[in-house]
């Protein structure tokens, strides 16, 4: 029987929980310990390969199968959760990272804690104001040019441009300018999922392990591997669940959420008093980003008037005001494979209403959250 040497070039159980270990000793004993992060944090969790495939390490239920994982719409994986979740309780000061699927953003870690080295393709920013809109998708749609994304800033209606950068271009100094600085206090530097073949990012490593400090590496092979402290050969998964579980800190399970805005308005300049209600679905306040393929609205009055709105932004015009009840039947445009969703809704003219919904992709079931009331102006 041939043998197979794809399983070679990882760690065993008992080597893996050894050097988890090892390294969860280092970060207790750490001040300022920084994350480094590339590619291979991504879609890490499913290798057939690994001998860790079915172990209790990976017994969390937050996996998605690969069909899940469409590219577009990549979910954090464990490692991007367990990350945030270490800088949460501050036992990591700083995380830099080569990818621009924004999934460090997504998985909730603040941008005050993070650079992306080369950029965030779900990220657009206003060329005025500075303003940054991250989106649920990538922002270089087929119709942008060059680098502006034919989007408007909703603030100060400046153009926005995408914040990534091509392969041609100059390597964004000033954005790796913070993660120096960070870097330079660094006592322990954890590198997951990077080869590290540029020579910039090499050298960062270099000059901690020349002050003495501990370099630790988690992917097959790497430029660094002369110089790690530890070397890791596991999926990065494998490596920060253990170190999770050692430093007995739960991974957050990662959950989509989404906001949901009805508002009521008078049309003016009509003889009658026509009302127009509007639902908007949006990933955040003011990105305006279509998220709903469709909304069934039933008014819960003598009429029991049923209308299905298939044009976003989603209108409905009505004799005077609906002050009853409606029931409301979301129908997602599916990106997580959200199944619909429904919700009852009460609302006073000139006014809008805010439903917060949290959405888990693992279990495929929403949460409602908060309801936020404001005065339209
Ligand atoms: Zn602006």
């Amino acid at each position: 029987m041939a043998r197979d040497h794809s399983r070679d070039s990882y760690d065993s159980h008992d080597v893996l929980l050894k050097k988890a270990s090892q390294i969860t000793k280092w970060i207790k004993q750490s001040k300022h310990v920084i994350v480094f992060t590339g590619p291979g944090i991504n879609n890490n969790q499913d290798s057939p390969n690994s001998p860790l495939s079915g172990s209790p390490l990976l017994s969390s239920p937050q996996r998605l199968t690969k069909k899940e994982q469409a590219p577009m719409h990549a979910t954090p994986t464990l490692t991007h959760m367990a990350i945030m979740k270490l800088v949460e309780e501050g036992k990591v000061r700083y995380v830099i990272s080569q990818n621009t699927d924004g999934l460090h953003r997504k998985s909730g870690l603040s941008p005050s804690f993070l650079s992306e080295l080369y950029g965030n393709s779900n990220i657009d920013n206003c060329t005025i104001c500075g303003r940054e809109y991250i989106r649920d998708s990538e922002v270089n749609l087929k119709q942008s040019v060059g680098q502006t994304t034919r989007r408007a800033c909703t603030v100060c209606g400046g153009t926005l441009q995408e914040s990534t950068v091509k392969r041609d271009e100059p390597f964004p100094l000033g954005r790796l300018k913070r993660g120096l600085e960070e870097t330079e206090q660094a006592d322990l530097c954890i590198v997951l999922g990077a080869t590290l073949t540029d020579d910039i990012e090499y050298n960062i490593f270099v000059k901690i392990a020349q002050r003495g400090y501990k370099v630790v590496t988690c992917h097959k092979s790497t430029r660094l591997d002369g110089i790690a402290a530890v070397k890791v050969s596991a999926k990065p998964d494998h490596l920060m669940s253990a170190i999770m579980r050692q430093l007995s800190l739960e991974i957050p399970v990662w959950t989509l959420r989404r906001q949901i805005e009805f508002s009521q308005k008078e049309i003016p300049d009509q003889d009658s008093k026509t009302y127009q209600l509007e639902i908007r679905g949006s990933e955040q306040a003011n990105v305006n980003i279509s998220i709903l393929e469709s909304v069934e609205v039933q008014i819960n009055d003598s009429s029991q008037r049923t209308e299905i709105l298939t044009l976003d932004p989603f209108v409905l015009s009505n004799k005077g005001p609906i002050t009853s009840e409606m029931f409301i039947k979301l129908n997602f445009k599916g990106t997580y494979l959200e199944p619909p969703l429904e919700l009852t809704v009460q609302l006073n003219p000139e006014q809008s209403k805010v439903h917060v919904l949290d959405y888990n992709p693992i279990k495929k079931s929403w949460k409602r959250g908060e309801v936020v009331t404001n005065p339209l102006p």
